[in-house]
């Protein structure tokens, strides 16, 4: 569903944050990338929906090659793609529902969406997710009024809520406590599973990632150094 061909990102500042990487992923797979920090994982991640653009290489989805296509195709694309970040990214003053709504339109469509109502489908799928995250109570909270777990749910609904087939994942535990950081991992797995989405989820904690994923990919410098099974791991990736 996904290839990535002899990807290859230098930044502006010279590093060379991926030195051609090749990785398949089928449908449905949850596949954890981890790896010290500066190895290339948020690099990895972005240049799959280019919010970082690849310097040389292809990104095949579904045998469509989102580095090579115009503005208008790569909207769509990425309409295929549910991004969840470490930072959440919320909209502060806006409530836990119209974050989730927000999902359905995509940046630029938002602002034009506060004026003029959604239809009713979408509302009725935006309480159907937070009623699967755990947060049908806060629908009508302000995002900032939120815990970080609480926050990162929202994020999850968010992304889903666009219907993808591929969750690209960004360190989504990062600035969580160890046990809302296993309930975060272990709920994006779920919902992978239920929808039969793929997901890779960079993540540091090698712990976290062979409790949760189905396949490990380990990144250093640039280059992949392991891609196999969870409990193939040896303590030097
Ligand atoms: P982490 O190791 O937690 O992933 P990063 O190293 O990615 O953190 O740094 C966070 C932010 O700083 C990111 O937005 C990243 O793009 C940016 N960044 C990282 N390294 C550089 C760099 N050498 N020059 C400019 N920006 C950088
Ligand atoms: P990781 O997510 O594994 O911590 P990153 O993808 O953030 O790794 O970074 C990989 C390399 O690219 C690092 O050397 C980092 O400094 C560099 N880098 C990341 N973002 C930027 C950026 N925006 N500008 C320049 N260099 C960057």
């Amino acid at each position: 569903m996904l290839r990535l061909e002899n990807l290859v990102k230098r930044y502006k500042t010279g590093d060379q944050a991926l030195k051609g990487v090749n990785l398949e992923i089928p449908k449905g797979q949850v596949l954890a990338l981890i790896g010290p920090s500066g190895a290339g994982k948020s690099t990895l991640i972005r240049c799959i929906n280019r919010l970082v653009e690849p310097t040389a290489g292809a990104v095949y989805l579904n045998d469509v090659n989102v580095a090579a296509v115009g503005a208008g195709e790569l909207r769509r694309l990425r309409r295929r793609m549910g991004m969840i970040f470490q930072e959440y990214a919320l909209v502060e003053r806006l409530t836990v529902m119209e974050n989730v709504l927000s999902g359905r339109l995509g940046y630029v469509g938002f602002w034009r969406s506060w004026f003029r109502k959604f239809p009713p489908d979408d509302v009725a799928e935006a309480f159907r997710l937070l009623d699967r995250v755990g947060l049908m109570h806060m629908a009508d909270k302000r995002a900032d009024e939120l815990s970080g777990g609480q926050r990162q749910r929202v994020g999850i609904a968010r992304a889903l809520i666009q219907n993808p087939e591929l969750l690209l994942v960004d360190e989504p535990t990062a600035s969580l406590d160890p046990k809302t950081s296993r309930q975060i991992m272990r709920l994006v797995c779920e919902l992978c599973t239920e929808r039969g989405l793929a997901a890779i989820i960079n993540i540091h904690d090698v712990m976290l990632a062979q409790m949760f994923g189905q396949r490990i990919v380990g990144l250093q410098l640039g280059e992949i150094v392991y891609d196999g099974p969870p409990n193939g791991l040896t303590s030097d990736v």
